[in-house]
């Protein structure tokens, strides 16, 4: 036993040395960048330099591998997120794709919540924009250290400059140059790498390889020099070890310091988040894209070694971050494993779901090709084929040791869709295959809701944009085959009441000989912004069988489910049971339908009125642009301007509106702008429609059946 003990507890720790030794070889990145500014062409070039893929995905031409879905490639925008795996320099970097549309924080969100590190590329001419102001901040609220790429060096008008200081105006955070920009625009020759001081140039259609600097190069050699010397300063005053070394060297020789160990400096100083470091070049003609995968292994943090050292050390915990449909395997599932080792069959357990789960394989996205692994690795990422149930946002336990490891991890909270619509196949013939999409889509992304109407039957799905739905419309015609097509988009809507009513209702049948006498008398009064329906709080309720009280209960809330103006659910209502006679032999369903009948007299004599949902809107635009977007949000948009925020050259728009009036607000306000500005909008609180706008809008409603 004794042996037995001591031999397992050796084979542990050997286990563990080679797991965290394997983990620091992994890096978990995401790329944020303002659209267009190089995010799918830079990942091309890096899969390509990285022996990847053979071939040079083109953009421009629409063959990219990360753009892998139809509809990502013809609208332009990546909407989903997808993990590429490749190797770099003996790492395995895995790359998850982060999008940028508004529609799809929650996209976002979901991938930062997954990463170590984030590489941010910027358009060398515009510099930073609007939507990497936006996905910096998220990105900063998981404190994940950063490297910025300087893209687009050889476009007119490239300012590398002008770029760094904005890096440290608009963002908040402490540039670090470590490579500098010979030239930019037309005459955009290559990039100078200040810890080597070498140089590599584009000459001829091609790159030249790492070169030292050539005697005739003396004013590049002193600018780098120069700019050498900030390096390491500024890197002195971020980093503790740095100013150790360079006063261990008295003399301050800054060119005595190896580049190994400003490399390590930049590494401890990135990773505490003190400071950025700058790389730059061109994607488009592949200058600087090894200094990008190179600082990504360098600078860039692996996953953390604590996760693995906590209790749960032996037993996997893996947070599914994405599910994608298969047509011929099912669900994909990707997932992060945050410690233990995952093996096809084992046995887990779905924390969220209250379910097993096991995976038949194990596959890693290497480019567009999908490889069977045997085992996931603590801190790797990989895909799972075979789970049942899984759905993105959900955490994965060993079923052995889920008692003790049951926490959730953080997953990620969605917000209650706005928009509805209902949805119907072309014919009758197709709606199980629909219904099968709809589960698979639903599965895939945890903002899209799938109900049934109870009046009509009809499917209804409830999102959180006009792009979220179309996006699952094109997907069910496209990825399952499915013709269908969506209603009118809605807006869900809320019923409430303004005044107090109180009301009689009185039933009296008779029923296979025996009397059903009831008699209820309730009191409806309004109760702004608490939610849901409170039903029969008062006195006479607790003197009363529970049985009774619960038969009033579910006649009340039946009647709130579908509110008297247009059927919407009615919110913000208290109600008290005034008083309840029942004859001795009177039935639950009696009661509950009597209470059903004096709610819905109740509710039509106490001044019914339509809320509608109010939206929170950051506006990040251009000072040029401000006065233009204050005047559409208050003269069109019924908006309430509650603050302007200023970042330097950028002004930051806090507001509320409502929803119906921010229908295709997104290609409004780029029109406004110029497509200088973004925006993001969250789900802020029901409001009363407008007095003015209450009748137009229910004539809307009304005509609009399922
Ligand atoms: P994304 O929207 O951030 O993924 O940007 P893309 O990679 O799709 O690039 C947007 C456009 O910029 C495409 O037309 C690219 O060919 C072009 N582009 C990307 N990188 C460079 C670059 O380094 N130089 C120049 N001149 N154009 C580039």
């Amino acid at each position: 036993m004794f042996r037995f003990r001591r031999v397992r507890r050796v084979s542990r720790a050997y286990t563990t040395s080679l797991t965290n030794e394997a983990m620091k070889r992994i890096r978990n990145i995401g790329i944020i960048a303002h659209v267009d500014a190089g995010k799918t062409t830079t990942t091309e070039r890096m899969l390509y330099l990285a022996k990847a893929t053979r071939r040079m995905g083109d953009v421009d031409a629409g063959t990219t591998v990360t753009d892998y879905m139809d509809q990502e490639r013809t609208r332009g925008i990546t909407v989903t997120s997808a993990a590429v795996t490749f190797q770099w320099k003996g790492h395995r970097i895995n790359l998850i794709d982060t999008p940028g549309h508004v529609d799809f924080t929650i996209e976002v969100e979901r991938s930062l919540r997954v990463l170590d590190g984030v590489v941010a590329i910027l358009d060398g001419v515009a510099g930073v924009e609007a939507q990497t102001l936006s996905v910096w901040k998220q990105s900063d609220a998981y404190r994940l250290p950063k490297i910025c790429f300087i893209n687009k060096m050889d476009r007119p008008g490239a300012n590398f400059d002008y770029c760094v200081e904005a890096i440290q105006s608009k963002l908040g955070a402490d540039p670090l140059v470590t490579q500098l920009a010979i030239g930019s625009g037309r005459n955009f020759e290559g990039v100078l790498d200040l810890l080597t001081m070498r140089a590599r140039r584009w000459h001829g259609g091609k790159m030249s390889e790492w070169a030292a600097l050539s005697d005739d190069a003396s004013s590049l050699r002193e600018r780098a020099q120069t700019a050498r010397r900030a390096l390491i300063e500024k890197l002195a005053d971020a980093d503790e070890k740095t100013m150790e070394c360079l006063v261990e060297r008295l003399t301050l020789a800054f060119d005595s310091i190896a580049a190994d160990e400003i490399r390590a400096g930049i590494a401890r100083a990135t990773c505490a988040g003190a400071v950025v470091p700058i790389v730059c070049g061109s994607a488009l003609k592949g200058v600087g894209i090894d200094a990008v995968l190179d600082s990504v292994v360098d600078f860039l943090p692996p996953p953390p070694a604590d996760e693995s050292a906590n209790e749960y050390a032996e037993e996997p915990r893996a947070l599914a971050f994405k599910v994608l449909h298969d047509k011929q395997r099912g669900p994909l599932v990707f997932l992060r494993l945050y410690s233990g080792r995952l093996r096809p069959h084992t046995a887990l357990y779905n924390v969220n779901r209250e379910r097993r789960e096991k995976a038949t394989r194990l596959i890693e996205i290497f480019a567009n090709e999908q490889r069977e692994i045997k085992e996931l690795l603590p801190g790797n990422i990989g895909v799972a084929v075979g789970f049942k149930e899984t759905v993105t946002g959900d955490t994965l336990v060993s079923l052995a040791g889920h008692k003790k490891s049951r926490e959730a991890l953080a997953g990620l909270s969605v917000p209650d869709p706005v928009f509805y619509c209902t949805i119907e196949p072309d014919s009758a013939s197709l709606q199980k295959d629909l219904d099968h999409a709809l589960t698979c889509l639903a599965r895939e992304d945890p903002s899209l809701r799938v109900v049934s109407d109870p009046e009509s039957g009809r499917t209804i799905l409830k999102g959180m944009g006009e792009l979220h739905l179309e996006i699952v419309e094109d997907r069910i015609r496209k990825d399952f085959g499915v013709a269908a097509s969506l209603g009118p988009l809605q807006i869900a809507y809320r019923e409430t009441i303004t005044s107090t009513a109180t009301e009689t209702a009185n039933r009296s049948l008779s029923i296979g000989g025996q009397l059903n006498e009831v008699d209820i008398t309730l009191r409806l009064s309004s109760a702004t912004g608490r939610g849901p329906v409170e039903t029969v709080t008062n006195e006479c309720a607790k003197t009363r069988d529970a049985e009774i009280i619960e038969a009033v209960r579910s006649g009340i809330i039946s009647a709130c489910s579908r509110g008297p103006l247009v059927a919407c659910p009615v919110v913000d209502v208290e109600v008290a049971l005034l008083s309840l006679t029942t004859s001795p032999s009177a039935s639950l369903s009696a009661v509950a339908r009597c209470a059903n009948e004096c709610a819905l007299k109740a509710l039509s004599a106490a001044g019914p009125a339509l809320l509608e949902p109010r939206m929170h809107l950051q506006i990040s635009t251009p000072e040029e642009h401000l006065s233009a977007v204050l005047s559409d949000l208050s003269s069109l948009r019924s908006g309430i301007v509650e603050e302007v925020q200023t970042r330097q050259d950028f002004r930051v728009v806090l507001a509320t509106a409502p929803l119906a009036r921010l229908r295709g607000y997104a290609k409004e306000i780029r029109k406004l702008t110029h497509g200088t500005a973004t925006f993001t909008m969250e789900f802020n609180s029901y409001a009363l429609v407008a007095p003015h706008m209450q009748e137009r809008t229910l004539k809307e409603l009304k005509s609009f059946v399922y």
